[in-house]
């Protein structure tokens, strides 16, 4: 951006109009003294414009302590620093014409505000006729809504509705991830798959809405044995659960899945349509593997899926580890 200033005049409304701006504005000279902190700027930040202009005290609108604002990057033309402040970093802003523009974006502790702000900040140079830099342009918004609301739309693409554990597309994204992270360590993952007993006589018995809420009980309780990361905990669809433990070898497994399944035993949810307990129990197949480049993750969960069925089979309201012939991919580490 070129700025061609023919008298004061034409600096003055240029001045009053960056002033009546209603996105929050500063501008920083050369040597980094603020020169224009708009209204819209005093509201954002809750610093007054009496208390910056002139100086070079622009950074407590954003920090306790002195460190360089994007325009001041800019303008010190140590715009590689930028990265290393910011959370997220735009080379070209969203605008294609202004080519010298920079975008970040971060969450920050507003001092005078008393507040945190997911911040977007756009910032580019101001050249006078001979190319020098004489100014650069910072412009502010408060982000925080849009950013909040992206967040629980996250929040409610991963979880399930129900029990608000991990959804079953998030339990696949996450047994892919830890899956490749396995590889390159060659680490052992291990597999809970967690289904309730005789849930459809549970459902028969106290309605579907008093099976959701049973559903939500267990789910709550597998939860909180799993302490090291809720995420962990799916529901893998119906009644049926899925826990993966990274880095843990099948005795480990074994240990948290009769946790669980004690834990689920010790909230005494009434059930007669049980034929194996007075109330409420879960049977849990158990799988680990050494991941290999050979393996793929759907040899794990058919490993834990068989080892589920035998639970089931040998009685239910039990745990139940996977043989080793289940398979080259699900061998006990
Ligand atoms: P098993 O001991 O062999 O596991 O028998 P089960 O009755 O638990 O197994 P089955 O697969 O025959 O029945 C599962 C039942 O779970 C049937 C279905 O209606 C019920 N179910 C699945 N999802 C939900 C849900 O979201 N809410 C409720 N209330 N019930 C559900
Ligand atoms: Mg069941
Ligand atoms: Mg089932």
């Amino acid at each position: 951006m070129t700025l061609q200033v023919q008298d004061d005049s034409q600096l003055n409304y240029t001045v009053r109009l960056m002033e009546q701006l209603v996105v929050a504005t500063f501008v920083v000279d050369a040597d980094c003294r603020v020169v224009i902190w708009n209204r819209a700027c005093e509201r954002l930040t809750g610093l007054k414009a009496s208390e910056v202009i002139g100086t070079r005290e622009q950074w407590r609108a954003f920090y306790t302590e002195p460190r360089p604002c994007l325009a001041d990057l800019i303008a010190l033309g140590r715009t590689g620093e930028i990265t290393a402040h910011y959370d997220e970093y735009d080379r070209s802003g969203s605008d294609a014409v202004l080519s010298d523009c920079y975008r970040v974006r971060s969450w920050i502790d507003m001092p005078r505000l008393g507040a945190r702000i997911y911040l977007t900040a756009d910032a580019g140079p101001i050249y006078d006729e001979s190319g020098k830099l004489v100014a650069v342009v910072e412009t502010l918004r408060d982000m925080s809504v849009q950013k909040e609301a992206e967040a629980e739309l996250e929040r409610l693409a991963t979880r399930d509705g129900l029990t608000s554990v991990a959804n079953r597309r998030s339990f696949d994204e996450t047994l892919h991830a830890e899956w490749r992270r396995a590889t390159r360590e060659a680490r052992t993952l291990s597999l809970l798959m967690i289904d309730v007993d005789f849930f459809k006589p549970y459902n028969d018995a106290y309605g579907h809405q008093g099976g959701d809420e049973c559903l939500r009980q267990v789910a709550g309780a597998m939860s909180n044995v799993v302490k090291r990361s809720s995420d962990a905990v799916a529901r893998y669809g119906g009644e049926e659960f899925a826990i993966l433990l990274p880095a843990t070898d099948p005795p480990g497994a074994c240990i948290v899945a009769e946790r669980i399944r004690a834990a689920v035993e010790a909230l005494r949810l009434p059930h007669s349509g049980s034929t194996v307990a007075d109330h409420v129990t879960v049977s849990i197949g158990v799988a680990s593997v050494v991941v290999t480049t050979e393996g793929v993750p759907t040899q794990l969960v058919g490993a834990a899926d068989a080892a589920l069925y035998r639970a089931k089979h040998e009685g239910r309201n039990r745990v139940v580890l996977a043989d080793s012939e289940t398979g080259p991919a699900a061998q006990a580490a």
